[in-house]
């Protein structure tokens, strides 16, 4: 067969197959998508484990009609100048999310730029783009997806159940919210309201959204090595669980899932908690976005640290310093939680 190229649609089927795994990467796109256009205000609302329906609704800076048709093109950003890959400020910057969704399901995408006073909406399904229509609407944007990975059957077969689905979502936008806990977040799961947060702090978003027993026990944590900061909260080691899945890493306010970082927890605890026991840990690390490359795969929660040994000692000794105190050896709790 003689080489040709592809068409765009095809393109961005496969895009899709790469950067929306499942729901919950979609989720995930969306709300970042809506941290990155200054919402102080986030919903997310998901049905039959985002399959069925995703909805998130942002009070940011929202989409001038002109460039609704662009913000569905594929590499089309606001976010990334062709200089900026080394320093990557925003969440998002590959261009990719909206197109790819666009691609495997139905978008609708409705939004109103702050002072302007009507909305406009377009739809993409099945990667076949709609025409850009006026319509009534709150300032911000909408993103509503329907009946994902219809147009890509094969990936459709590999979801899991719906509970599985709906509780990856639901991890997903506890991830962001935690990262983000000065933002106001809901989540609605299947028609019932699982959070609805003010903006709070750390601490009352910790408690908030994974109980105010453990956040009231963690112990608070900062460091500073040159231009990295480190920040957060961890568990005294009489307090674990028997999975890691309570700790929560977040390089320059992005959720990640870091081997180094986990690894680095591993080893601050190793001496000090049995065998197959994890710490419990929300940890914030900020590094100049130039000693870090956050463009390892498309879903963005990977990372690469230019001195991945400094980010190490630092986190194993921060976290051995502060377990060491007082607080840690089972004194007065050091968590300052807001009255209920
Ligand atoms: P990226 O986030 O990598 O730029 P996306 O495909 O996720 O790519 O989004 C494309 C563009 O659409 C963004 O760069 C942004 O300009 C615009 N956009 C998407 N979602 C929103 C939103 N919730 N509010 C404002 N602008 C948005
Ligand atoms: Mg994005």
């Amino acid at each position: 067969m003689a080489i040709r190229l592809l068409a765009p649609a095809t393109i961005n089927r496969i895009a899709a197959g790469e950067v929306i795994e499942r729901p919950a990467a979609a989720v995930k796109e969306l709300v970042e998508n809506a941290l990155d256009a200054g919402a102080r205000r986030i919903a997310v609302g998901i049905e039959r484990g985002g399959i069925a329906r995703i909805e998130v609704k942002d009070d940011g800076c929202g989409i001038p009609e002109a460039e609704l048709e662009l913000a569905i093109t594929r590499h089309a950003t606001s976010k990334l100048t062709d200089e900026a890959l080394v320093r990557i400020a925003t969440l998002g910057f590959r261009g990719e999310a909206l197109p790819s969704i666009g691609a495997a399901a139905r978008l609708t995408l409705t939004s109103r730029p702050r002072g302007q006073d009507s909305a406009a909406r377009i739809i993409v399904a099945g990667g076949a783009v709609g025409a850009v229509m006026p319509v009534a609407g709150p300032a911000g944007t909408s993103a509503i997806v329907e009946d994902l990975f219809y147009a890509t059957p094969a990936r459709r077969k590999f979801l899991r159940s719906v509970a599985a689905e709906s509780s990856a979502c639901a991890d997903v936008v506890r991830h962001l919210a935690l990262a983000a806990a000065e933002v106001a977040f809901r989540l609605d799961i299947d028609g019932a309201t699982s959070f609805d947060l003010p903006a709070q702090d750390r601490q009352a978003r910790i408690a908030a959204l994974y109980g105010r027993g453990d956040a009231q026990a963690m112990i608070a944590l900062d460091a500073v090595r040159e231009d990295v900061t480190l920040s957060g909260f961890i568990s005294p080691a009489s307090l674990t669980r028997a999975s890691a899945r309570h700790q929560h890493m977040m390089v320059n306010a992005r959720p990640v899932r870091d081997p180094l970082l986990r690894m680095a927890l591993r080893v601050a605890y190793r001496e000090i908690i049995p065998a197959g026991r994890h710490p419990l840990a929300a940890l914030w690390l900020e590094i100049p976005p130039e000693s870090l490359d956050v463009n390892v795969h498309p879903a963005k929660s990977e990372l690469r640290f230019a001195a991945p040994e400094a980010i190490r000692s630092l986190v194993i000794g921060a976290i051995q310093r502060h377990l060491a105190t007082p607080a840690a050896l089972g004194a007065a709790p050091s968590l300052r939680l807001e009255p209920a």
